[in-house]
């Protein structure tokens, strides 16, 4: 275990006590560093809709001495604005980004269209700074993809433009992930692949990602939460239960490492990381 890397998804938390919510992220993010927790990633709204709670994040977290990587998204933004943003966090000092196009919004035509896909952002970034640049993978494939082949392909040419680690969507099923690396291995994608993790703490919330990412719940987990739905703690408990199985399954077969999605709060990420150490 002691070789694999471990890094946690926040977002920026917003509304009148966003100031609040920042400290208490901040403390929560204390106990999973302790654990082994070496890099948080900090989400961004596609066209830039939460820029300035997600760039205040970012500061927050590297006062405190967290190893941050700001997603950005450049989808709607024009080069200037794509510009101005680098010129700002690399004057934080920012070392790693996670480089995406982001969801396409309905209103497409009325946006700029300087960017249409992650990997001229990736090249962009490349000839434009020295971060390590980081991309998104989908193991059950991007739902715009014709083809997971064509998915895989797409992927690679991040990787050929300039891209370096490949984090990937939440998914709960392991076989789908084994045979994303099979086919990211077939198709020569030369990048260490993170496995995104989704500790389930809500049966509502997680039918409401499952639905936005298009990740499977597998049968027998999705009626063993059903079931418990309205039991907050059982719920708790079975998506401990089943993020440690799957986390120990995955460094059986040699994951290179685990992103949790913590949805901004330590308790179960904790719980799992003291149940595979
Ligand atoms: P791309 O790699 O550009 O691919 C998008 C789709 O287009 C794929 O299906 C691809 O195969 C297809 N495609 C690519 N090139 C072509 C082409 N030339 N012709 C036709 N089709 C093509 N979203 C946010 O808004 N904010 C976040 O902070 C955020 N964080 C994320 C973190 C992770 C780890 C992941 C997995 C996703 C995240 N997302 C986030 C969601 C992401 O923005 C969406 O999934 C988005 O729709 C695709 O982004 P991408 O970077 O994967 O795009």
């Amino acid at each position: 275990m002691s070789k694999i890397e471990l890094s946690c998804e926040v977002f920026p938390p917003k509304g009148e006590d966003f100031l609040e919510k920042t400290t208490k992220l901040k403390s929560e993010l204390k106990t999973l560093k302790k654990q082994g927790i070496g890099l948080v990633s900090i989400t961004y709204g596609a066209g830039g809709s939460n820029r300035d709670n997600s760039l205040y994040l970012v500061k927050e977290l590297q006062k405190e001495g967290f190893l941050v990587m700001p997603h950005f998204t450049c989808i709607c933004s024009s080069t200037e604005y794509i510009k101005n943003y680098i010129e700002e966090i690399k004057k934080l000092g920012i070392k790693n980004i996670l480089a995406l196009r982001g969801d396409e919004p309905q209103d497409i035509d009325v946006c700029h269209l300087d960017f249409k896909f992650a990997y001229e952002l990736v090249k962009f970034l490349k000839e434009n700074t020295n971060f390590n640049i980081s991309v998104a993978g989908y193991p059950e494939k991007h739902p715009r993809a014709k083809t997971f082949e064509d998915d895989i392909l797409n992927l690679r040419k991040k990787v050929e433009m300039g891209a370096n680690k490949i984090y990937t969507q939440l998914f709960f099923d392991n076989n789908y992930f084994y045979k994303f690396k099979e086919m990211c291995e077939k198709y020569n994608v030369n990048a260490p692949i993170i496995s995104g993790i989704l500790p389930i703490t809500n049966f509502k919330q997680l039918n409401k990602m499952t639905q936005m990412c298009h990740t499977e719940i597998p049968i027998k987990l999705y009626e063993k939460l059903e079931k418990y739905q309205d039991d907050t703690n059982a719920i708790k408990e079975i998506g401990i239960e089943y993020a440690t199985n799957q986390c120990l399954d995955l460094i059986k077969n040699g994951v290179h490492g685990l992103h949790f999605y913590i949805l901004n709060k330590a308790e179960s990420a904790s719980k799992i990381l003291d149940n595979i150490k």
